[in-house]
C-alpha cells in the first residue's frame, strides 16, 4: 500500500513534531510554511550581522516531550539542562540573591532555599513558604493570581522578589491577567511533583539550527508558501490551496497555526468544532540583545528585579540577551530607546558591567509571541469534527500554557488523532 501523504501547515515546533510523529507511522509528510524561515515563534535569523533567537527560550526538565523532541531530531546534545534548580536574583542596585535547590525530597528541597534567600526577610521567606503551601488550592480557584496572592496576605516584596520574576515570565501576563489556576499549575508540575522538574534548560545553539534538523527528513518542503484555504471534497478527503500553485489534495491535513490564521484558512471554523478563534488574546514578549566589552560574566542566566528586563542570558563572552515578557508598555518603543533602556538597567544590576561599554545592540519584538485565551474559554483539542483534518498548536488544549512543550504535545496529539482514525496508517 503506498504512504499517506499528509499535509502540515504551518512549520514551528507544533507543525513540526506533527511532521515527525507523522513520519514515523510512515506517512509522506509534505509541510507548507509561510515564512522562509523554519521554528515559527522558535527560530533564530540574522540581525547586525548575527544569528540571535526570535527571543530566548528556556524549559524546565518537566518539559519532557520538548527534550524528546529536540532529541529526535537528533540534536540532544545541544540543550543544557541545570543539575539542579539554582537561579541568581539581582535587584536594581547590585545586591545578588540565590533560589537554590537542596537535596531534599519536593517541596522540601525548595522551602528549604529560601530559608537563605537574601531578598527577603525572614517573615517575607515565611509568607512565601506559606503561599506556596496552599498552593494545591489555586487549581481550581477561579481568581486571578495577583487577588490569590493578596488573599494569602502576600506584600509588596514577596511579589516583586520572587512572584513576578517567576510567574510573569513563566505566562507571559501580568499577574492581574493570569488565572490562579494557571499559575497553581505551572508552580505545582516545576516545584512539587519532582525535586528535579524545575530546573532550568535552554539551547546551546542557534534554535533554528534544531528546528532545521528536524525538518530535515519531511518529504516535501514548501517554504515561503502561506496556505491560503482548506477545503473538503464530498467524500470528506482534504485540500490545500497554497499561494500561488495549484490546489492539492491530501489523505489528511494537521493545521498548525495560530489561533487568527487557522481562522482565515478555514473560513468556517465552526464546521470543524472550533468556535471562539477570536478569544486569543495575543501577549508581546521583546528581547535586547547586547553586545558589550567586559567579556565572561560569571553567570549563565539571572533574574532581574524592579525592572522591565525579567531576565538576562549570557549567550556568549560579551553577548547578554535581556528578556522582557508581557511587554504591552515597551513594544511600540524605538529600537535604540529599548537598547538604552535595556542596557542601562542591567549595568545597575550587574556591577560588572557598570564600567563596561556597549559595542552593538538588536532589538527582537514579538507582538504575538503567545496567546493568552480569555476568561472561559474552553481552548479546542487537536481532533476535530472533520475527522482528516487535525489541529495543532501552543494554544490549543494540552494541559499546558502556552509554551514550547505545549506545541509539540499538541503536534503529537495530532497525528495520532489521525493515526487513530486509521486514515494515515
Ligand atoms: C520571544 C519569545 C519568547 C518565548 N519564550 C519561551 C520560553 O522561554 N519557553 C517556552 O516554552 N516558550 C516560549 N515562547 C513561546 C513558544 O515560542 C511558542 O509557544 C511555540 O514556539 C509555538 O509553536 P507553534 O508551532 O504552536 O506556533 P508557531 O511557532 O507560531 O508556528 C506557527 C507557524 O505557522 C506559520 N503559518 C501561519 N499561517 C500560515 C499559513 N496560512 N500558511 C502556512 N504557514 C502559516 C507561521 O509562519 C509559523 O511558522 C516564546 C515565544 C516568543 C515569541
Amino acid at each position: 500500500m503506498a504512504a499517506p501523504d499528509v499535509a502540515v501547515v504551518g512549520a514551528g515546533l507544533a507543525g513540526l513534531s506533527a511532521a515527525l510523529e507523522l513520519k514515523s507511522n510512515g506517512c509522506r509528510v509534505h509541510l507548507y510554511e509561510r515564512s522562509r524561515l523554519i521554528g515559527g515563534r522558535a527560530t533564530s535569523f540574522e540581525v547586525a550581522g548575527r544569528e540571535v533567537d526570535n527571543g530566548q527560550h528556556v524549559f524546565l526538565a518537566c518539559c519532557t516531550e520538548f527534550i524528546r523532541f529536540v532529541e529526535r531530531a537528533g540534536m540532544g546534545e545541544n540543550l543544557y539542562l541545570q543539575p539542579r534548580f539554582d537561579v541568581l536574583v539581582f535587584t536594581r542596585d547590585g545586591e545578588r540573591g540565590r533560589l537554590r535547590a537542596m537535596r531534599l525530597p519536593p517541596p522540601l528541597h525548595l522551602a528549604a532555599s529560601f530559608l537563605t534567600y537574601r531578598l527577603l526577610n525572614w517573615k517575607a521567606r515565611l509568607r512565601v513558604i506559606g503561599a506556596l503551601r496552599s498552593i494545591k488550592d489555586a487549581l481550581h480557584s477561579e481568581q486571578n493570581f495577583a487577588a490569590w496572592l493578596a488573599d494569602r496576605g502576600q506584600r509588596r516584596d514577596e511579589v516583586r522578589a520572587f512572584w513576578e520574576p517567576f510567574i510573569v515570565p513563566a505566562l507571559n501576563a501580568p499577574l492581574e491577567r493570569i488565572a490562579a489556576s494557571d499559575a497553581a499549575l505551572v508552580l505545582w508540575r516545576a516545584f512539587f511533583e519532582d525535586a528535579g522538574a524545575a530546573r532550568f534548560g535552554f539551547a546551546r545553539v542557534p534554535l533554528a539550527h534544531i528546528m532545521n534538523a528536524a525538518a530535515r527528513n519531511i518529504d516535501e518542503l514548501h517554504l515561503s508558501t502561506a496556505v491560503l484555504a482548506v477545503d473538503i471534497d464530498d467524500d470528506g478527503r482534504p485540500s490545500v490551496q497554497p499561494a500561488g500553485a495549484e490546489r492539492r489534495s491530501y489523505d489528511a491535513i494537521v493545521l498548525a497555526v495560530p489561533p487568527r490564521q487557522l481562522a482565515k484558512v478555514l473560513h468556517n471554523s465552526a464546521q470543524y468544532g472550533l468556535p471562539a478563534l477570536d478569544e486569543y488574546e495575543p501577549m508581546p514578549i521583546i528581547d535586547v540583545h547586547l553586545w558589550h566589552d567586559r567579556g565572561a560574566l560569571d553567570f549563565d542566566f539571572a533574574a532581574l528585579i524592579d525592572s522591565p528586563v525579567q531576565w538576562i542570558f549570557q549567550k556568549e563572552a560579551g553577548y547578554i540577551c535581556c528578556s522582557v515578557s508581557a511587554a504591552e508598555q515597551y513594544v511600540r518603543l524605538p529600537t535604540d530607546e529599548l537598547a538604552t533602556l535595556a542596557w542601562d538597567q542591567v549595568r545597575a544590576a550587574v556591577s560588572e558591567l557598570s564600567i563596561a561599554s556597549l559595542r552593538n545592540s538588536a532589538v527582537t519584538r514579538n507582538p504575538e509571541a503567545t496567546y493568552l485565551p480569555k476568561h472561559g474559554v474552553i481552548r479546542p483539542m487537536q481532533r476535530t469534527r472533520r475527522s482528516r483534518v487535525a489541529v495543532a498548536g501552543s494554544w490549543t488544549d494540552t494541559g499546558w500554557l502556552d509554551t514550547m512543550e505545549s506545541a509539540v504535545r499538541s503536534g503529537i496529539t495530532a497525528a495520532q488523532s489521525l493515526v487513530l482514525e486509521r486514515h494515515v496508517a
